[in-house]
């Protein structure tokens, strides 16, 4: 099964000359969902971690598919001003804009190793912004772990070149 033939391409969305991948088909489809899911927990076998790290949103849906399926622990990395018990925050630059991310420490035990689900894997600014949180809070990056790298972006390398060991499905 060819994943990528369900996240197709949609064009200047939500800036012009950006070529956004839309997950809704791949969500849709039961077997190419399950599908990406197995993919992601073959890859995530390779990193030593205790708990998984969505980023909102779309790093919810299958970081916490990915975390009931390995039955480890989920916590939320949101956007400002959504979580109650926020303790750090963390600015990034996006391809088409800014944006911030929290966490709660608390949500987390002291020790752990945190793997870093996102759906897509574009610059790699989230991605760091969300480490630079945990480890601001005193926690262990595992890794990070993507459905999908867009290429040519270079997301993964900047990754590699901060010290981050990453895996994606498809590039
Ligand atoms: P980066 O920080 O790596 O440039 O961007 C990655 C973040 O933006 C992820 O949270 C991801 O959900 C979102 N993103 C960037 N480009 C795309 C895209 O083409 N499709 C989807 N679904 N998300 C994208």
């Amino acid at each position: 099964m060819n994943l990528l033939d369900y996240l197709p391409g949609v064009p200047d969305f939500p800036k012009p000359g950006i070529l956004f991948r839309d997950i809704s088909p791949l969500l849709a489809n039961p077997t190419a969902f399950q599908e990406a899911i197995l993919r992601l927990e073959r890859l995530a076998e390779e990193f030593n971690y205790t708990h998984i790290l969505g980023i909102e949103s779309r790093g919810f849906i299958f970081g916490a598919a990915l975390a009931h399926h390995t039955h480890k622990g989920f916590a939320l990395a949101r956007k400002p001003n959504k979580l109650p018990l926020a303790s750090h925050r963390e600015s990034y630059g996006l391809e088409y804009g800014s944006d911030a991310l929290e966490i709660a420490q608390s949500s987390l035990p002291l020790g752990s190793r945190v793997l870093i689900v996102d759906d897509v894997l574009a610059t790699g600014g989230t991605i760091v912004a969300a480490s630079k949180l945990l480890e601001k809070a005193g926690f262990k990056v595992a890794g990070a772990l993507t459905l999908l790298e867009i290429f040519g972006l270079n997301g993964g390398q900047l990754l590699t070149d901060t010290g981050i060991v990453n895996k994606t499905v498809l590039i």
